[in-house]
């Protein structure tokens, strides 16, 4: 046996890295094992961070050609570098991949580089090595799911890790499943000229989100150019020299059709990633969608072997994994780690943003719950309109009784930014009136959380 650790996390994903470093914090001598060649995960390397990154350049192209005369700024010439676009996506990745190493080294992470597998509880074995571990956390993130019929080639069919890479403007891009990555990826690419169609199973899209949200989504979308079909199912894909023949059918069944995409972006969902560990040979429990089953204390039912983030249960959201990080990393010091899973933001970084927190209103509704409602448009709010950035709404739903913040949905401008106010009130248990009673800034986008707070008693000043 070579060289021993108190905790070996296996994965350098938000999950990982961030479970290694608060680990370090508090004494214990970690390691974190990572068999991509930079650190940070998907999330960083294929994910978060470079979609991002295209979203926020394809924002500039976008506004540049389309928004800014109204703002009596005449630009003349617009046109795009996209294979500068690209590389400056890939600073952006390289800074932050970097950024991480350079943490780990701070905090006396080591780094084993390669693919690590449990050959036993209490052991981890990469490259040829075996280490002993007091503990282990699986952090080993997930994968995007395949679709059967549609054999992905990451050049004419891609995952969003191709669909992050195209070389030129695809014609028509047709995008498989109406999830967040999807309609990002979509969105990026619709605003650089390409024709955007999104297929999805289901009768809407980004079916988690609050009805009455998503259904401005999809409005808000269809004015940008973005087309859906709705209820369809993609049941083959056939690829020729001028581009890809998909054959749809109505998710219900009936005739099917065919439609013509130059590439096409298979966005159906990721699942947990767990192949290789050797989890099976030790006798792990799985669940039904191959997660690692664990406890309140991220434990699974191996003693000293935990797991965490995309791995596990739960929304597959880079800073669910971070939290789980520091929770499990505190349980191991003898703390008390804990994340309160209602007050998980989730935001689809489009334009307008959409964030949510806490639950929507049919889930409220589903579990026969009293509430208020709160609205407030972002019309009524003065900087919104200073800005030429209106569309949207802030909805905050309340208990009835207690006037508690069970749940927030913004679509709009800086969304994702707002959501975290409603974030913090959530932590603190506070009432609508508690977040209608604080002094906001003016002007502010933010103004319009407060209104949506008055609205709950009825009582918002500006509409
Ligand atoms: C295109 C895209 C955009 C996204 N955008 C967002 C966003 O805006 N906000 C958000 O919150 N989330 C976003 N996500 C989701 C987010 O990336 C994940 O939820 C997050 O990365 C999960 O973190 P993790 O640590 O659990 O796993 P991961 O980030 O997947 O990291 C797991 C790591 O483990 C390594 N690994 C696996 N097996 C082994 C092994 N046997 N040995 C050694 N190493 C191993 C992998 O190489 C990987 O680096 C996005 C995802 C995608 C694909």
């Amino acid at each position: 046996m070579s060289e021993s650790f108190d905790l070996i996390v296996i994965g350098a994903g938000p999950g990982g890295y961030v479970c290694a470093i608060r680990a370090a914090q508090l004494g214990i001598k970690v390691a974190c094992v990572e068999k991509r060649a930079t650190l940070g995960g998907t999330c960083l390397n294929v994910g978060c961070i470079p979609s991002k990154a295209l979203l926020h350049s394809s924002e500039h192209y976008e506004e540049t050609k389309h928004k800014l005369a109204d703002h009596g700024v005449l630009v003349e010439g617009v046109k795009i570098d996209l294979a500068r676009m690209l590389a400056r996506k890939g600073e952006v990745v390289s800074a932050n991949v970097k950024g991480v190493e350079f943490l780990f080294k701070k905090n006396k992470v080591t780094w084993l580089k390669g693919e690590a597998t449990i050959p036993a509880p209490g052991q981890v074995a990469v490259e040829g090595t075996t280490y002993a571990a007091k503990n282990i956390v699986i952090a080993t993130g997930s994968e995007s799911i395949p679709l059967p019929g549609v054999e992905v080639d990451e050049k004419q069919i891609v995952t969003s890790t191709g669909g992050l890479e195209l070389e030129k403007v695809p014609g028509h891009l047709v995008v498989i499943g109406g999830g967040y990555i999807g309609l990002e990826l979509g969105s990026v690419w619709r605003r650089l000229g390409a024709e955007v169609t999104v297929v999805e199973f289901l009768d809407r899209l980004v079916p988690t989100m609050d009805t009455e949200v998503g259904k401005q989504f999809e409005r808000v979308l269809g004015k940008q150019g973005i087309k859906t079909k709705l209820k369809t199912k993609v049941t083959g894909a056939k690829k020729g020299k001028d581009g890809v023949t998909l054959t749809l059918e109505p998710a219900a069944g009936g005739a099917a059709e065919t439609l013509k995409a130059d590439v096409v972006l298979v966005a159906i969902g990721r699942r947990a990633y767990t192949a290789g560990l050797g989890l099976k040979e030790i006798g792990v429990a799985l669940d039904d969608r191959g997660r690692v089953v664990t406890d309140g204390h991220y434990a699974t039912n191996i003693p000293g072997l935990y797991a965490i983030g995309d791995a596990i249960v739960g929304p597959m959201l880079a800073h669910k994994a971070e939290e789980e990080g520091v929770a499990v990393a505190e349980i191991l010091a003898g703390q008390h780690g804990h994340v309160n899973y209602n007050a998980i933001p989730g935001v689809v970084y489009t334009w307008p943003e959409v964030a949510s927190i806490g639950e929507t209103e049919e889930q409220l509704k589903a579990r026969g719950a009293s509430y208020n409602v709160g609205k407030f448009p972002f019309t009524a709010n003065a900087r919104a309109r200073a800005m030429g950035d209106t569309d949207g709404f802030v909805k905050i739903l309340a208990d009835k009784t207690t006037d508690r913040v069970l749940g927030a949905h913004i679509i709009g401008a800086d969304a994702g930014t707002l959501i975290a106010e409603i974030a913090i009130a959530m932590e603190f248990g506070a009432s609508a009136e508690d977040v209608a009673r604080t002094c906001h800034a003016h002007p502010s986008l933010n103004e319009s959380v407060k209104e949506a707070a008055l609205a709950v008693a009825g009582r918002a000043l500006h509409i």
